[in-house]
């Protein structure tokens, strides 16, 4: 009847605004391509697009910051460290799965036709070495300075290093709240030393206060009703200002069509038959309920930018625990990223194509180059080659920020790792913009997913935990 349908559009009003965002921008986008705008036009045109993306990473920091202080909190140390060992044997499982399947397709489907005479030359990114990609994933690990951090300009990559020195700093801020322990001045002032002390626990009492108010809204904030028109501009924007299509014929075509192959059966076989697996639930009805999440990702390719509305998504539509999401999520946004290295994997060994350097799947697990000089001395010396190529894709990833196209620039390690001029990356620099929405949505859905699983299969503790209502002892 026109009443169910009534609510059904009620209900559903912000999906389907979401999605209708998506088709307009695309429609809009490619009806502004002819007019060709000046790069000053795209960047006035896209700028709702900005905005959104501005508020989303504005939210990030200080959601990271709360939500782990606030999920640890609510758990027992036993029951966080089976849900923290849960976690990690899930990411470990599907990033590898997800490694496999990229080099299993782009072996099949064989994209790289030895030779780069066909792709255009694109504008050099700037050179990494290989030792500084190494020392980055460690310096990473450390922001200089982590107010600067939160109050200059909310910046998502920072998002990233916080989560490690929450770690570190966590035990500090539970004993601290929980009241009942003392705090001991010889185990605080080494790890705050690190972090450089007063700044990293002034961010955490900034972002505990700003994360709640933001965490317990219960009307929609702006940002989430703004976010349908901030993505159809995004996209529309990307479109307008995007190369010519005629790019993506040959070798580039398809391993455009590889990495898309491959994501998908990763995010539409792979994913929801594990989760049905584990669950017993149907995964589709799961992955409905993560609609805004996938589209805001494809929209703004960032899965840290993305991290707000994935927490709406799970505790909102799919009613997974607080205490869960708010555990494994800013753990999963940060080193989870299945997408990152499917595309890791598989581009590297297409680049290895394109270079005429062919492998059958036993060479590429043990990786043995045919041009050894190619080889960084540097590396030789790690060993292990039996699997690097699966270790390197993987670290790519974990390593690699949830920021738009950071995988690109991880790709260095892996390049490096096979023995190939780093160089190349620029041959793929022409479709990465889209491929990265893609992998960025995958990366979501594995965060997501997981988290699902992981809520399954703690669902004792988490009982126990609250044995009245065995419901999450945040909410009120
Ligand atoms: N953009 C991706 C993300 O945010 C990372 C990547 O470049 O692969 O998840």
């Amino acid at each position: 009847s026109s009443q169910d349908v009534q609510g059904f559009f009620r209900r559903n009003a912000f999906v389907i605004l979401t999605v209708a965002a998506v088709i307009i921008g695309i429609i809009l986008g490619f009806g502004l391509r002819p007019y060709k705008m000046s790069y000053r036009e795209v960047k006035y045109f896209s700028f709702p697009g900005e905005l959104l993306m501005r508020m989303l990473q504005m939210l990030v920091l200080p959601l990271l910051v709360s939500s782990l202080i606030t999920g640890m909190a609510a758990l027992d140390s036993r029951a966080s460290g089976k849900m923290g060992v849960r976690a990690v044997v899930y990411y470990t499982t599907t990033t590898i799965i997800a490694v496999f399947i990229g080099i299993v397709m782009v072996l099949i489907i064989h994209p790289g036709k030895g030779s780069k005479d066909e792709f255009t030359k694109q504008e050099k990114i700037e050179q990494v070495s290989p030792a500084d990609a190494f020392l980055d994933l460690i310096r990473n690990m450390f922001p200089p300075n982590l107010v600067q951090a939160c109050t200059q300009q909310f910046k998502t990559q920072y998002g990233k290093r916080v989560v490690t020195v929450k770690v570190l700093v966590n035990d500090t801020v539970l004993s601290l709240s929980n009241g009942s322990q003392e705090l001991k001045q010889e185990e605080v002032i080494p790890v705050l030393g690190t972090v450089n002390g007063i700044n990293a626990l002034g961010l955490v009492v900034f972002s505990m206060c700003f994360g709640l108010i933001i965490g317990n809204m219960k009307e929609q904030v702006l940002f989430e009703k703004y976010a349908p028109l901030g993505i159809l501009f995004l996209i529309a924007g990307k479109i307008v200002e995007m190369d010519d299509l005629s790019e993506m014929g040959g070798q580039l075509g398809m391993y455009t069509i590889t990495v898309i192959i491959g994501l998908l059966i990763h995010a539409v076989i792979v994913l929801p038959l594990l989760y049905f697996l584990v669950t017993r639930k149907n995964p589709f009805v799961f992955i409905a309920g993560l609609l805004q999440a996938l589209i805001t990702a494809l929209g703004t390719s960032s899965s840290s930018a993305t991290l707000p509305i994935t927490f709406k998504c799970l505790e909102e539509n799919n009613g997974v625990d607080k205490r869960v999401t708010r555990f494994v999520l800013p753990v999963g946004a940060t080193i989870n990223m299945d997408g990152t290295a499917l595309y890791e994997a598989l581009a590297a060994i297409f680049i290895a194509q394109v270079n005429n350097m062919d492998m059958n799947f036993g060479q590429i697990l043990t990786i043995r180059m045919a041009d050894r000089s190619l080889r960084p001395s540097a590396l030789s010396a790690l060993g292990h080659r039996r699997v690097l190529h699966i270790i390197t894709a993987t670290a790519a990833s974990i390593g690699a920020a949830g920021i738009p196209q950071a995988g690109l620039v991880t790709m260095v390690i892996v390049l490096t790792s096979v023995g190939l001029p780093t160089d190349d990356i620029t041959l793929i620099i022409a479709v990465d913009w889209f491929l990265d929405r893609l992998r960025t949505t995958t990366n979501v859905l594995g965060d997501s997913i997981g988290a699902g699983i992981v809520e399954h299969l703690s669902r004792h503790e988490l009982c126990s935990t609250d044995p009245e209502t065995g419901n999450s002892v945040l909410e009120e």
